[in-house]
């Protein structure tokens, strides 16, 4: 198998956060969300996360050299020494061709970009029904992953919230940003002849087969 540092691309809502879950299970590896990463930071009320929270709530991207620095920081923990899952970085190129660089210095590399692909039909629903445990950070969907309690985590019990982001009116403007300035990656990636395409469309578990296919090959 090839070296370990890889990326998860796709669509707002196309699932990246649950598959990288269960890459980070099986092949042991750090998840990297900057999703998670500003949302922590607002949660702790920094600078960067009053920023940043400016252009999240907006369904807006946050500014690149904000990212860039997050990420650079980050990718220099230890635990990211031996391979890591990019979940949501990078979305642009500019921040593509920064991550390349900061690797480069290092000797090394993007190896895989599994990308997700979901129609566009199906995100905005997948997204406005989605809903998470704040405590341990599960999943789950009104529709698609019931918890087995209505609005309460299976796995601890709290009560499940919705992100402040994932109302229609936000969904719009991130596909808007998805499309504009994320969806490039794809020839990005594509010419550099690590990218693997997924299906994400249909039941959780059949994607996963196809993540995991992807990500052994
Ligand atoms: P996510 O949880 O990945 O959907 O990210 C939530 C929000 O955080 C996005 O809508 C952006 O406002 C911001 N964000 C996360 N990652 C990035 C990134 N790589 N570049 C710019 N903004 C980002």
């Amino acid at each position: 198998m090839a070296g370990k540092n890889w990326i998860l691309l796709g669509a707002p809502g196309a699932g990246k956060g649950t598959q990288a879950m269960r890459l980070v299970e099986t092949f042991k590896l750090p998840q990297i969300s900057t999703g998670d990463m500003l949302r922590e930071e607002r949660r702790l009320g920094t600078d960067l996360g009053k920023k940043a929270g400016e252009f999240m709530d907006k369904g807006s991207l946050v500014p690149d050299e904000v990212l860039i620095a997050l990420i650079a920081k980050r990718l220099g923990q230890p635990d990211a020494g031996g391979g890591f899952i990019l979940d949501g970085f990078p979305r642009t190129l500019g921040q593509a061709e920064a991550l390349d660089r900061m690797l480069a210095d290092k000797g090394r590399r993007i190896d895989r970009v599994i990308a997700i692909e979901v129609p566009a039909a199906s995100i905005v629903p997948r997204i406005t029904g989605r809903r998470s445990c704040p405590k341990c950070g599960a999943p789950y969907h009104v529709q698609f992953k019931k918890p087995k309690v209505a609005d309460t985590c299976d796995a601890c019990g709290t009560k499940l919230v919705q992100r402040g982001d994932d109302t229609e009116a936000a969904v719009v403007k991130r596909l808007e940003a998805y499309d504009t300035m994320t969806a490039p990656l794809f020839a990005y990636y594509q010419a550099k002849g690590n990218l693997k395409k997924v299906d994400g469309d249909g039941e959780m578990d059949a994607v996963w087969t196809r993540v995991k296919e992807a990500a052994s090959a």
